[in-house]
């Protein structure tokens, strides 16, 4: 009867499917290349700790048939198997009010435990060992532990973890590998040595295994980028293996593209310790975005700018792309690898009009990073500047919580959807101006198509004449100039300077792009470094003689790569005890002189006097050098001086 029952259902169910069918056979537009040698049981991870503060603030998921459904059923029936959770001792001020950042106690993380198992899917605690956020930069100890000495501390942390893993247990969780700190990266727990941080980790280890048994044990670190540290991290691990303690499975890391490095030294470095000390590894966290907008109000970690790598661009294509390169870059460059696990990818906005009602809702439910509860116990971070979720733009699902095309690429890496590719995005140049030179905007920008690749497309600017002449007169200055190549908006960030055409004009760099030609035997005619002597940073272009008459010089540099155009050139001069002197600054064309300053007079130290040329011509093909000529008869013991910033500037 069972049986029967099961097969109408499957029936049903194929009618059902239909109509989604036929949408297949119209094809999903995401353009995924296939991961090859992709196991069955590689780790799809993602972080969803924020989910149940989220539902409580109102926010609705939705399945890609725009029916709203359960964020487990969705992420499972696309191709997720392990859901991870962060665990916080006691992320209550003495009020019971909550700290906020998704509520991440014990009982928070059964109930996603128990939710997962219902769709199948595994769970992966993470044990930050704190009440609140730890990071690389912040392993605050859990006020109840607080004044233990290592002995009490390890004894409460084992009684925790064990007690944490129990309640997972009776809810049900399928607990798969349990992580001991977040990006532990030398501290942990209030803990600074690597002994104490050891016992920690061993404590808890002892308690995962006795509960989860077959549990992976996974240590977190942060910051691939430095390799060096990851050796260390390792080689302390080992040796505290070696003695007894701890024994982990994974090394795991955060790789989080816009400050992480490259994905050939993440592959690098992983093999290197997998091979090493015979661990498995994956990368525990990462996102990308797929939009520069915020929308719940409170601002994001990555937006427009700053100094961060971009490899991807942010659109719905780029973060599939992003997540499908790291994954093939476990799989199939890292041989250990066992899975990537995506960082809160449906913590979007609650949803209302203004700060100031969702503020009401992050402080109620906790569902944005920080309330301003948890000043109680984070007064400088946390307790200044709570708010909402700093990560809505790198989510799977927009902020009507309706999913996005990219959260197919974990289903799609399996078998590949390389439809084809269409233009996804411009890439943005960056290029510098002087002041004094026509801005020259590139007559093509590269469009980044949806397999990652790029093709040159002919684009017009936005740039009226009148715009233009501001910005040459607008002094140094940023602008980003717009237009349009093939549909898209283009963009081209420029920098307005006054450049400054020689090389190692302050003799920084040690004078190597300086010719200097002793005419007279100085005693002393060399690049010094001292600070007090320079007129800018700490070197300059020194000369000394003992003896009467025995300074004369020429210090020059010939322009390569010289614009057509007028310039002036500099340079500052100063010393003392030099007698009768013939000094100045000279331009030559072609190896004749053809521009002379006056002369720059010797009025003792610190006090500086360029000899300037105001304005000279250079014509396309010409030869042009400039330099300084120095002749001392010297006064008494001889003459002494310092030579420094020479400046060669456009002028209009
Ligand atoms: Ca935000």
């Amino acid at each position: 009867m069972k049986k029967m029952i099961r097969i109408l259902a499957a029936l049903a169910a194929g009618l059902f499917m239909m109509p989604f069918s036929a949408a297949e056979e119209a094809g999903d537009t995401l353009y995924v290349r296939k991961v090859e040698n992709l196991p069955e049981d590689f780790i799809f991870g993602m972080d969803i700790s924020s989910v149940l503060a989220e539902e409580q603030s109102g926010v609705k998921y939705h399945d890609f048939d725009g029916k709203e459904e359960d964020l487990f059923r969705i992420l499972a029936d696309n191709g997720i198997n392990t859901i991870r959770v962060r665990i916080w001792n006691d992320p209550f001020d003495s009020e019971g009010n909550s700290f906020g950042g998704g509520n991440c106690d014990i009982r928070t993380a059964a109930e996603i435990g128990r939710r997962a198992a219902k769709c199948g899917m595994k769970l992966l605690p993470d044990f930050h060992y704190s009440d609140f956020w730890a990071d690389p930069g912040k392993q605050m100890v859990p006020r109840a532990w607080e004044g233990m000495k290592i002995k009490e501390k390890k004894q409460a942390a084992y009684e925790y973890t064990l007690d944490c893993m129990k309640q997972l247990k009776e809810a049900g969780a399928d607990v798969a590998m349990v992580q001991l700190g977040n990006e532990t990266n030398g501290k942990l727990c209030g803990e600074k040595t690597w002994m104490n941080i050891a016992w920690i980790m061993d404590a808890g280890a002892r308690a995962v295994r006795e509960v989860y048994p077959e549990a992976l044990i996974a240590l977190h670190f942060a910051n691939p980028e430095n390799p060096g540290s990851y050796r260390t991290y390792a080689e302390k691990m080992d040796y505290y293996e070696k003695n007894g303690l701890i024994g982990y499975d994974v090394f795991a890391t955060s790789y989080y593209p816009y400050w992480h490095g490259t994905l050939d030294n993440l592959a690098g470095i992983l093999t290197e310790i997998s091979e090493k000390y015979g661990k498995r590894v994956m990368v525990m966290e990462t996102s990308y975005a797929y939009t520069a907008e915020d929308s719940d109000f409170s601002p994001n970690t990555i937006g427009e700018g700053g100094g961060i790598e971009k490899p991807y661009p942010f659109t719905v294509q780029g973060q599939a792309n992003c997540i499908r390169d790291i994954t093939d870059t476990v799989v199939n460059r890292t041989p250990a690898g066992i899975g990537v696990c995506y960082w809160e990818g449906a913590w979007i906005t609650v949803g209302q009009d203004s700060r100031e009602e969702n503020q009401e809702k992050w402080e109620k439910y906790g569902s944005g990073w920080a309330s301003s509860f948890a000043a109680e116990y984070d007064p400088e971070d946390a307790g200044k500047y709570y708010g909402g979720s700093a990560v809505d733009n790198q989510a799977f699902f927009d902020p009507a919580g309706m999913p996005l095309e990219s959260l197919k690429v974990f289903r799609l890496m399996r078998t590949g959807n390389e439809v084809a590719p269409v233009p996804d995005a411009l890439e943005e140049p960056s290029l510098t101006c002087d002041l004094n030179l026509p801005l020259e905007l590139p007559e093509t920008v590269d469009t980044i198509l949806t397999d990652d690749s790029r093709t040159a497309v002919p684009v017009t600017w936005n740039l009226t004449p009148e715009e233009d002449e501001a910005m040459h007169a607008g002094g140094p200055r940023q602008y980003t100039v717009t237009g349009n190549a093939g549909g898209l908006e283009a963009k081209c960030h420029v920098s307005m300077i006054e450049f400054n055409y020689l090389q190692d004009y302050s003799f920084e760099d040690g004078g190597e792009a300086w010719k200097v030609t002793d005419l007279k035997k100085a005693d002393e005619l060399y690049v010094e470094e001292k600070k007090t002597d320079s007129l800018t940073g700490v070197k300059h272009l020194h000369f000394w003689s003992a003896g009467k008459d025995s300074v004369e010089f020429t210090a020059e540099q010939t322009l390569k790569d010289l614009p057509a155009g007028k310039f002036r050139f500099s340079v500052s001069v100063m010393g003392g005890d030099c007698g009768e002197t013939d000094i100045y600054a000279w331009v030559k064309i072609n190896g004749e002189e053809t521009a002379r300053s006056g002369q720059i007079p010797i009025e003792g130290y610190n006090a500086w006097n360029a000899g300037e040329i105001p304005e000279f011509t250079h014509r396309e093909g010409d030869e042009v050098t400039v330099g300084i000529y120095v002749k001392c008869s010297g006064e008494g013991n001889g003459a002494w001086g310092k030579i420094d910033d020479a400046l060669l500037n456009s002028v209009r």
